[in-house]
């Protein structure tokens, strides 16, 4: 530990660095239907996180080889750019992004009616614009809200929120300052909300078995809180398509 992170107060009176309550989410915003050429796309902002989701598809799976006759497949392509960090990130493709790309791809392929679609392929861009701790679950609910724009049938949209412990207590939504404490704990988490079923769940550092249950708890109903903004967004973005076609409509 070195003599800054020792004089920093992660959490004060219930209030974090940023002042935030222990549970509370950084603020959210979530456009549908940024990128015409997709299929379906989401733009995300997470506090500093800004992300963009573009999704392609179900197309034909190419090369033929590839394709699956009894569902469609998922690429999952997770990207920062390089901009989106202090120190210049390398453009080429990462093990970090390799990872997030799998986990989250996989995450993604339990919400959605694979079987209706077979020797397709569903592809999912997420790009990190501007990062600071969470990007991946925030990915993720963006990939999730393009997905449902390109009217891709799924049982549920995926929530995801960042759920941990930092100076001995259980937090939601960890920043990157919280991230980097001295024995912070990390755990992206993404659940299916009707069912609450765990699409993705890593972790990084140990916690204590009550500290495990608060964790999840809090990550849990974290996760819903952000399934009704997603859903709010989709709403409004559909919402706004039918009232422009009525008035295309009325000026026939
Ligand atoms: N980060 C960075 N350089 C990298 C990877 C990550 O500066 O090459 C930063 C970035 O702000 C990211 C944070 O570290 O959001 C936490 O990264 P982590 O691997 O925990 O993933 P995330 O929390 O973003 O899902």
């Amino acid at each position: 530990m070195n003599v800054k992170e020792k004089e920093i107060e992660y959490v004060k009176n219930g209030k974090r660095v940023d002042g935030r309550k222990i549970d509370e989410l950084r603020p959210i915003k979530i456009d549908v239907g940024v990128i015409d050429r997709a299929d379906g796309s989401c733009y995300l902002e997470w506090g500093q996180n800004k992300i963009m989701a573009a999704v392609y598809g179900p197309r034909e799976a190419l090369p033929k080889h590839i394709q699956n006759p009894y569902r469609a497949l998922v690429n999952y392509h997770y990207r920062m750019a390089t901009f989106s960090v202090p120190d210049r990130k390398s453009p080429k493709p990462g093990r970090r992004e390799m990872e997030i790309s799998k986990v989250s791809g996989e995450a993604l392929e339990k919400a959605i009616f694979l079987e209706k679609y077979p020797n397709t392929t569903i592809d999912v861009f997420v790009e990190i614009l501007d990062s600071n701790a969470g990007t991946r679950v925030a990915g993720l609910a963006a990939a999730s809200v393009a997905l449902a724009d390109a009217g891709i049938p799924m049982k549920d949209i995926v929530a995801a929120v960042g759920v941990g412990k930092i100076a001995g207590e259980v937090v939601l939504d960890l920043n990157k300052t919280e991230e980097d404490a001295p024995d912070a704990v990390d755990i992206p988490i993404a659940i299916l909300p009707r069912t609450e079923e765990i699409v993705l769940l890593q972790m990084d550092g140990l916690l204590k078995l009550d500290e495990w249950k608060k964790a999840l708890k809090m990550g849990i109903e974290g996760c819903k809180k952000v399934y009704e903004l997603q859903k709010t967004a989709l709403r409004k973005a559909y919402l706004e398509a039918e009232k422009e076609e009525k008035v295309k409509e009325n000026a026939k």
